[in-house]
Order: C-alpha cells, then structure tokens, then sequence
C-alpha cells in the first residue's frame, strides 16, 4: 500500500513517514507544500492520503475538493491543529473519510489508516482469508495451514495487496505502483522475483497453489483460478 503525506512541518513529515512506513503494509512518499502535494495526488496512484489543512501554496480542502472532483476516491485522512468541529464538517463535506487533530498519537492514525485501507477494498474484517491461507493485517503474521511464518517486509506488503484484491487479477504495472516508493527505479522483473519468493514459501509444499500467474496479465491470488 503506498500512501502520501502531505505535510509542510518537515519535522513532523519525517516522522509521519517513519511511523507509517514503520508498518510492512506501507510505503510513504512526502510532500511539504499543497501544489506538489496536489499534483502528486492526481498523477501518482495511492492507497491513502493523510493530508494537513494549513499548507503552504494550496490548502488542504481545496486539495481535496479537487482530487474528489477529479473522480479519485482515494481515502483522505486530514490532520488538522485547528481542531474545531467547522472544520471537521467542512473536511467531511468535501471528501474526506476520517480526520485526527494534532497533536495525535501514532498507534491511532496508524489504526484509522489501516480501517481506510480495508474499508476501500471492502474488506470488514482485519483478517484476510483465502482457502487456509490466512493474513493478518494488525500483527502481519501470514499462516497457512494453521502454521504461522514471518515474511520480509516487501513479500509481505505484495502478499497483503494480492489479499486485498483476492480473486481478481492484479497487473505487474499496478503492484509497482502500490509497493513501492515513487524514487523506487521501478522494474518488472523485480515483481517477477518477489512473487517467486512469495510463491516459495506460501505454496511450496501444499496440494492447492493459491498464487496463479496469468500469462501477460498479472497475478491471482484465490483458492482456484479457471485457466490456470
Ligand atoms: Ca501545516
């Protein structure tokens, strides 16, 4: 999941983006002022945007007014230091999905994150399922089988995403647009390594393969995949 912070303190920006990227689920690009926050927001493809109100260039509502009238649906997390209810309204009536006033503690927002994270690809529960293969997004502990095995950060965020998006197939082009950094040099054949690794150690070993490659399109993961 890669996910932009628009924040122009640049202390509290490093921060944000230690704390986030802290999570195996994320990756963090930042910007400190709200026209390359903005431009960023309506070129790059996120799947969060935690954005601060009062921002050098544009402010934090007209962004988001443009990024929804641009017809992204992108989640939208504002932080505000003006924690007064107006702006709370005002925030929710142009688009966005949860709020939290500074100061603020990590582990919340990195919870509020998460809920708008699954809430987008409209999963209700935290624990992601597909066949005997379990994902858990609060403790990122995978098991299959009942048998529980730590993953490396990056196998793990490329795991998460192919759960969210269980049963539909997902393109080389979308996963490095999604778990990786936009200073990332981005290759194709580093997701054909990734999944191989993934693959080794989610599917080596059992009956089902729940991981399938789609010639020319992309990867599933699901219990069963016609064509396969
Ligand atoms: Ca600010």
């Amino acid at each position: 999941m890669r996910i932009l912070v628009v924040e122009d303190e640049v202390r509290l920006a490093e921060n944000l983006k230690a704390g986030i990227e802290s999570v195996p689920s994320f990756v963090v690009d930042v910007s400190h002022d709200g026209e390359d926050g903005q431009h960023l927001a309506l070129t790059e493809k996120y799947d969060a945007i935690v954005l601060d109100l009062m921002l050098p260039g544009i402010d934090g509502l007209s962004i988001l007014r443009t990024i929804r009238d641009s017809g992204r649906d992108t989640p939208v997390l504002i932080l505000t230091a003006r924690n007064t209810t107006e702006d709370v309204i005002r925030g929710l009536d142009f688009g966005s999905d949860d709020y939290l006033g500074k100061p603020f503690e990590m582990g919340e927002l990195l919870a509020r994150i998460k809920a708008l994270v699954r809430r987008s690809f409209h999963q209700t529960d935290p624990v992601l399922r597909v066949a005997d293969l379990t994902i858990d997004t609060r403790s990122h502990v995978v098991s299959r089988a009942d048998k529980s095995f730590p993953l490396p950060a990056l196998e793990y965020r490329l795991l998460e995403y192919l759960g969210m998006r269980a049963g539909q197939v997902v393109s080389k082009e979308e996963l490095l647009e999604h778990l990786y950094d936009y200073n990332w040099e981005k290759f194709s054949n580093v997701i054909e390594v990734y999944v191989s690794k993934l693959r080794s150690r989610i599917d080596r070993g059992h009956a089902t393969q729940l991981i399938h490659t789609i010639r020319g399109q992309g990867y599933v993961l699901a219990e069963s995949w016609e064509g396969q």
